[in-house]
């Protein structure tokens, strides 16, 4: 089981944004950006590769309710999925990282 599955069954607490039947939205333990919320799919995808077009599609809606609740749609974003072990991913549970709330620094 996935530390983010622990945290979809409640076992593990978290700081929620915004959830529906098949996504969560909650804060990063460890803020990258004054605002930095990771989203990910309830029913465990290892990564970007994995993930099929169907769930992609509810997750993109999802992700747009979500910038569009903390006010990111209007002052801009960054979106961000880490995939495999060159990419830095830690955890094996697909997800997105959504960075703003600050002029964010690239490069
Ligand atoms: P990645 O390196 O792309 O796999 O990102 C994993 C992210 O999960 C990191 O940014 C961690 O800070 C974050 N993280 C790990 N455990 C928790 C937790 N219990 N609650 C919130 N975020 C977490």
């Amino acid at each position: 089981m996935t530390i983010f599955e622990k945290i979809v069954a409640g076992e593990i607490p978290c700081k929620k944004v915004l959830e529906n039947d098949n996504f969560l939205a909650f804060h990063d333990i460890n803020p990258k950006a004054k605002i930095h919320v990771l989203i990910i799919p309830k029913k465990c995808v290892k990564d970007f590769e994995e993930v099929s077009g169907e769930v992609m599609l509810g997750l993109t809606t999802f992700t747009q309710e979500v910038t569009k609740f903390l006010g990111l749609d209007k002052s801009g974003y960054r979106l961000i999925t880490n995939i495999g072990e060159d990419g830095g991913q830690e955890v094996p549970h697909l997800h997105f990282h959504l960075l703003g709330g600050e002029k964010l620094s690239w490069g």
